[in-house]
């Protein structure tokens, strides 16, 4: 066949097209619709963590390539922050490695321990970069659903024997999220535990995905899996500034884990990017070390906006899943006499102004994603309430 006649794209990603964010986050700028689907701040992050970056760009910290690994002064903070707040030890030299944001940790993750045939069980909805990232690898990927129980505080729940019966002998990893985009659900001390030791037990390794662990709300917890027994040695953790700072832009995350394991990321992560973000790394070491008031107040004003949100998703007739953690708020469009997110996010900016995701792109069974549509309340207050009173007229 000639190279004209094959299509471009390799067939691993023949599936993947242009991805969600981007295709709704330009709806959004085309008709001038409230952004409430990619998400990402339209406020910065702290004054005096900006302050910093341009400091270090003014002194030359990091306007030439950084250390493979990331900067020790961020490596070592990254270290010191999973101590203090989860009580996990990890040796900046040799179990942290900073990546170009927590995308490109997931990705060198996967290429690096998938082999071709490899069976990935990840929560569904899942966040569209896992999908990607397993055919990269070459991986297969193993849905497990997230099911709505409007009884249940309204929440996407785990089935554990859904996930037990996943496994087979063909599983090399679990791929878990939490707080979990696009739900909200906050897995469990219990649920947790129970998949610590399907890992054990099935001898499997795990990458966890905890982007969203400063963001969790009411009486709800973010438990590190790397702290369940057995554990620490078989889990890649994964970790970025971007939303813990609000500084999406920067793409500053990072992995934690054994010296083998991020031995085998970072044989990976050399040659996607070698380093990134020289500048921003020295900022987002001083970031991490912000007193425990900056996490506080920021939780605080992120648990505000939920409610703002999530209340009048309410009030406009959505059934309103309420997030345990993240910024994102899942609603079922049925009650509105819609079925498909699709359609309705689609038509949502003419109709109402407004930019919202539809939950079916994180699903592999389309039609069990079809009616949820995921609303971002990483926004001004101000914001929020215009876009509650556009939805209402719906
Ligand atoms: N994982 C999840 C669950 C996310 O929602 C996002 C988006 N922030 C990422 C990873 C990517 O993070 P980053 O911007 O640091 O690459
Ligand atoms: N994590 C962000 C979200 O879920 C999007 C990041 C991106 O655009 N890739 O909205």
């Amino acid at each position: 066949m000639t190279s004209s006649a094959r299509p471009h794209l390799n067939r691993r990603l023949a599936e993947f097209g242009t991805t969600i964010f981007a295709e709704m986050s330009a709806l959004a700028v085309a008709t001038g619709a409230i952004n409430l689907g990619q998400g990402f701040p339209d406020t910065d992050g702290p004054e005096e963590v900006r302050e910093a970056a341009v400091r270090a760009l003014r002194e030359g910290r990091g306007n030439q390539y950084p250390p493979g690994p990331g900067i020790p002064e961020l490596r070592t903070a990254i270290a010191v922050h999973q101590q203090r707040r989860y009580g996990l030890s990890y040796d900046p030299d040799t179990e942290v490695l900073v990546t170009a944001g927590a995308t490109e940790a997931i990705a060198a993750a996967l290429l690096a321990l998938v082999e071709p045939g490899d069976e990935v069980v990840a929560l569904e909805p899942y966040y569209d970069s896992y999908a990607a990232s397993i055919a990269m690898a070459g991986g297969t990927r193993v849905p497990v659903t997230l099911r709505p129980h409007v009884e249940e505080r309204a929440s996407f729940r785990l089935d554990l024997d859904e996930l037990r019966s996943a496994v087979t002998g063909r599983t090399r990893l679990l791929l878990i999220n939490t707080p979990h985009n696009p739900t909200g659900t906050v897995l469990t001390r219990a649920e947790l535990a129970a998949i610590a030791e399907l890992a054990v037990e099935r001898d499997l390794l795990v990458v966890t995905d905890e982007v969203y662990e400063h963001l969790v709300f009411d009486d709800a917890e973010h438990l590190p899996l790397a702290a369940f027994p057995g554990m620490r040695e078989r889990t890649v953790t994964i970790g970025s500034a971007g939303k813990t700072f609000s500084f999406t832009g920067w793409k500053v995350g990072w992995v934690t884990a054994s010296p083998e394991l991020t031995a085998a990321v970072r044989s990976v992560k050399q040659f996607l990017t070698y380093v990134s973000s020289g500048p921003f790394q020295y900022a987002v070491a001083e970031a991490l070390a912000l007193p425990d008031s900056y996490f506080e107040e920021f939780r605080r004003s992120m648990l505000a906006r939920r409610d703002i949100l999530a209340r009048g998703l309410a009030e406009a007739g959505f059934e309103v899943f309420r997030p345990a953690g993240t910024y994102f708020v899942t609603t079922d469009i049925r009650p509105l006499g819609e079925k498909d997110g699709f359609a309705f996010c689609r038509a949502l900016p003419q109709r109402a102004g407004v930019v919202a995701i539809p939950n079916a792109v994180f699903y592999d069974d389309r039609e069990a994603g079809a009616p949820f549509v995921r609303f971002a309340f990483c926004k001004r207050e101000e914001t929020l309430r215009e876009a509650v009173e556009r939805l209402r007229a719906l």
